[in-house]
């Protein structure tokens, strides 16, 4: 059980929340990026072990400015370097502006089965604030015209805590998705500050107030409310989907199976071992030129990071955290125990069968609590 992501570093314009790794300015060395990103497929066929890949997810950046022949010869060289499932899930990520007809179509030709829609908000000063190249009357015929063009599997992403999105604003987001049968999958994720993001600059100089805390919680919270009296099942912290429509890719991420991250910036794990590609298109390119493998670093995890990685991203999700499995890679520790019955005590966490997930409560706080869990 195996899969490939590939990242596309190429973005029409900054969002200023977005921290990451793209260029704008790309279109002078398009191909040579198309053609590195294939060696490096070619040069890393053997990091997966012949697994079969199941799943090929292409993010970025943005993928859907991939042009015909461009996605076809990435594909192509997925297929002639590796085993691949007959019932393959390719999902593309995608924005709401270049979901046209002639893009479908040459979507569909090349396999994608699975479109994931950057809408971000449905309102549109909200896009404007994020300086998204779309606007929202695209998102809206964006989803019909995907539809159209035989796509039943659609992911789309909100963005919740931003700081003119208002309760009224949230609810009527969630329930356009709710009622809208045509989206079988949501991710929605709250505005965070990184660093070095032209978001971070202006909340630094003071010109943005962002909402508070516990503005953000009441939304999360509101979030879960409206997914649970909704046909839409809440399976990671982020995401959501209605039945038979998780996300092949990311529930492989977060069960631990193994994958391969392709194109600058990318990371991969298999099992043993994590590895990460520098993010610069221009030194990517070049070291892929030069035969040079100095474009990836690797770490060897040790069974206490392996446990503490389970952890972390295992209780953001339905599936848990199984502690016999856990325990086979680290002895469960008096300290583990102790800050388990804490979390227990407080009902952030439940027990069932031998595996943790988090309450409704505990996933308003999963990394302290994940965290709190670690052994060092
Ligand atoms: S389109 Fe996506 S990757 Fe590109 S800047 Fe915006 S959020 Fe970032």
């Amino acid at each position: 059980m195996a899969g490939i992501y590939i990242h596309i570093p190429f973005c029409k314009q900054r969002c200023i929340y977005c921290d990451f790794h793209f260029s704008t300015s790309f279109n002078s060395y398009r191909a040579e990026m198309i053609e590195a990103i294939c060696v490096e497929i070619i040069e890393r066929k053997k990091y997966l072990d012949n697994q079969e890949i199941k799943t090929i997810y292409f993010g970025g950046g943005t993928p859907s400015l991939l042009l015909d022949y461009e996605l076809k010869s990435i594909l192509d060289t997925i297929h002639s370097n590796f085993v691949v499932k007959k019932s393959l899930e390719i999902t593309l990520e995608v924005n709401p502006d270049d979901i046209k007809q002639e893009n479908l179509i040459i979507w569909r030709k090349n396999g994608v089965n699975r479109l994931s829609i950057g809408i971000q908000s449905l309102k549109q000063s909200d896009l404007d604030w994020m300086n998204r190249s779309h606007k929202v009357e695209d998102s809206f015929a964006s989803i019909l015209l995907a539809q159209k063009y035989g796509f039943d599997n659609i992911n789309v992403d909100l963005i919740y805590g931003l700081p003119n999105l208002s309760m009224e604003d949230w609810v009527s987001h969630l329930n356009f998705i709710i009622q809208n049968d045509l989206i079988t999958h949501l991710s929605a994720y709250c505005l965070t500050v990184e660093n070095n993001t032209i978001l971070n600059d202006r909340v630094i100089k003071r010109k943005i107030n962002l909402p508070n805390e516990d503005v953000q919680s009441d939304q999360f919270l509101k979030l879960i409310e409206m997914i649970e009296k909704s046909d839409f099942e809440q399976y990671e912290i982020s995401n959501f989907s209605r039945s038979g429509f998780e996300s092949k890719h990311n529930s492989n991420y977060w069960k631990g199976f193994s994958y391969l991250g392709v194109g600058p910036s990318a990371h991969s794990f298999n099992g043993e071992s994590r590895s990460w590609n520098l993010s610069n298109n221009k030194i990517y390119i070049k070291k892929i030129k030069e035969n040079n493998l100095g474009y990836n670093e690797t770490e060897k995890l040790s069974k206490l990071d392996q446990f503490n990685e389970r952890i972390l991203i295992g209780l953001r999700t339905i599936y848990g955290v199984n502690l016999n499995e856990l325990s086979k890679l680290n002895k469960l520790t008096k300290e583990f125990q102790l800050a388990l019955s804490e979390f227990k005590d407080k009902k952030w966490i439940e027990e069932d069968v031998g595996v943790l997930t988090l309450t409704k409560e505990g996933k308003l706080r999963a990394d302290y609590i994940a965290s709190g869990l670690f052994i060092s």
